[in-house]
């Protein structure tokens, strides 16, 4: 079960989700634990659309994040890599069993909405 809390009214889960630029990409991937590239910190992610880092207690709009896995590596991709259309979020996190498990379908529609105002403001 991933763990979770609830700080400053907002409530963040393990970040244990699939790899969002595989799902843009249009290969398979499956929910793992992510982690802090600087520190190895283990990821959450909050209904605010953000991320936040256990170790460093960086936070980061998910919008800002980059990402890379092992996958990605063998496809070709060198660096990790932005996400300019957070649809492939939002379906990585829908899929990552994390609604099912413990977040709830509430907590998808906050990050979501969260995900769209951030996107809306972005472009
Ligand atoms: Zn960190
Ligand atoms: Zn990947």
């Amino acid at each position: 079960m991933p763990n979770s809390f609830i700080q400053n009214g907002v409530e963040y889960y393990q970040m244990f989700i699939g790899c969002p630029v595989c799902v843009m990409d249009g290969r398979p991937t499956r929910p793992t634990q992510w982690y802090h590239h600087v520190d190895g910190g283990e990821m959450y992610i909050g209904d605010n659309g953000y991320y936040y880092c256990i170790d460093c207690k960086k936070t980061m709009p998910v919008i800002d994040w980059a990402y890379v896995c092992a996958d990605c590596e063998k496809a070709g991709h060198e660096k990790a890599v932005k996400i300019d259309n957070l649809k492939h979020v939002a379906e990585t996190i829908s899929v990552s069993g994390l609604v099912t498990a413990v977040a709830g379908m509430e907590w998808l529609v906050r990050i979501t909405n969260a995900l769209i105002k951030q996107q809306e403001t972005h472009s």
